[in-house]
């Protein structure tokens, strides 16, 4: 173990873990620490078909785990941990865990983003007890019931597909009168024959005893309102960034993604914001890897400097 590490990373989704395969390849000493399991949003992924490579699809938790054996393979190091606070100005930059203290010369930041709340009266007390922030962890346990899906990005519409194929009913709810999903859903949707979307419709309320019972729904357009019973609510509407940890430490815009640009490089000498954490256009499993690629090129070149 290096007492001073070339290169910490905190993060190991495809953006922490492509970060540590480049920078472990060329030769630098890296630690990559993450607070659960490999993989972040990806590894809560059904399936992932626009990664390239995999003809017939690949689950995110088969790929999570190909990107850690990639980068481990090259001596990068696996540390599961919770970072409790960083340092992130010097030459030599601190990572602090409930453990110990653990110092990098240069830091790539690859926290990622967590899945937005509602905000509704019991949705915290409900968690766990039908209301869900990831199908593929949850879905199985609503197996044959009624369950409803909130959302119209790009995770609701494939969280609503595979829940059709496990469960007796889907029921995705959307603020407006248009999908934000990307076109390619719309052939699957058309044809799930126990999916319905309810369009111009918001979750104002969450029913319940023990465990969710059902949603209080509201027209967008006509205010009109009615109770619709259910096992379970997944909840995907968007997400929030990661990066209290950061802040007063690199820039940040107004929704709290970390400002840095195409290199990677934050407004830190020596410290790298990659993946869903950086204000990008285009959230991806293929972006966030390539970022990976991208910050250890520009590690390289500043621990060379
Ligand atoms: P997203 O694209 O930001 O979509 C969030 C959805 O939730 C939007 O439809 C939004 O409605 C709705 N919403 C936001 N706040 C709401 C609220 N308080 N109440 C009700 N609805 C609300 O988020 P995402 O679907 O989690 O995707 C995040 C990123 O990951 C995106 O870049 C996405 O492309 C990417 N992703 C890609 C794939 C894929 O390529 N297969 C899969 C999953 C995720 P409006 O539409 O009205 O704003």
């Amino acid at each position: 173990m290096s007492d001073c590490w070339d290169v910490g990373i905190i993060g190991g989704g495809p953006a922490g873990y492509t970060a540590a395969l480049y920078a472990a390849r060329a030769g630098f000493s890296v630690l990559l620490l993450e607070k659960l399991a490999p993989g972040g949003q990806m590894a809560t992924t059904d399936v992932i078909d626009n990664y390239p490579g995999f003809p017939e699809g690949v689950s995110g938790f088969d790929l999570a785990d190909h990107m850690k054996r990639s980068a481990e393979r090259f001596g990068a190091v696996t540390r599961l941990a919770e970072v409790q606070s960083v340092g992130l100005a010097g030459p030599v930059k601190e990572i602090v865990t409930r453990k110990e203290t653990l110092r990098a010369r240069a830091v790539v930041l690859a926290t990622g983003a967590s899945p937005r709340e509602l905000g509704l009266p019991g949705e915290r007390e409900l968690r766990g007890r039908g209301v869900s922030y990831c199908a593929t962890c949850d879905g199985m346990f609503f197996r044959g019931q009624s369950v409803c899906v909130v959302g119209g990005g790009n995770t609701a519409v494939a969280d609503a597909l595979y829940l059709s194929r496990l469960c007796a009913r889907v029921t995705l709810i959307h603020r407006r009168d248009r999908l934000r999903a990307s076109a390619v859903y719309a052939h699957a949707l058309e044809s799930a024959p126990n999916l319905e979307i309810l369009w111009n419709t918001t979750v104002t309320s969450l029913e319940h005893d023990d465990v969710l019972t059902g949603v209080g729904l509201t027209r967008t357009d006509t205010g009109a309102t009615r109770t619709l019973p259910c096992a379970a609510l997944f909840v995907a509407v968007g997400h929030v960034p990661e990066s209290g940890l950061f802040r007063g430490q690199v820039d940040l815009d107004p929704a709290g993604y970390v400002l840095a640009d195409e290199t990677t490089r934050t407004r830190l000498p020596g410290v790298f914001a990659v993946g869903d954490l950086r204000q990008k256009p285009l959230r991806q499993v293929v972006t966030a890897a390539a970022d990976g690629a991208v910050a250890a090129h520009f590690i390289e070149e500043y621990l060379g400097a």
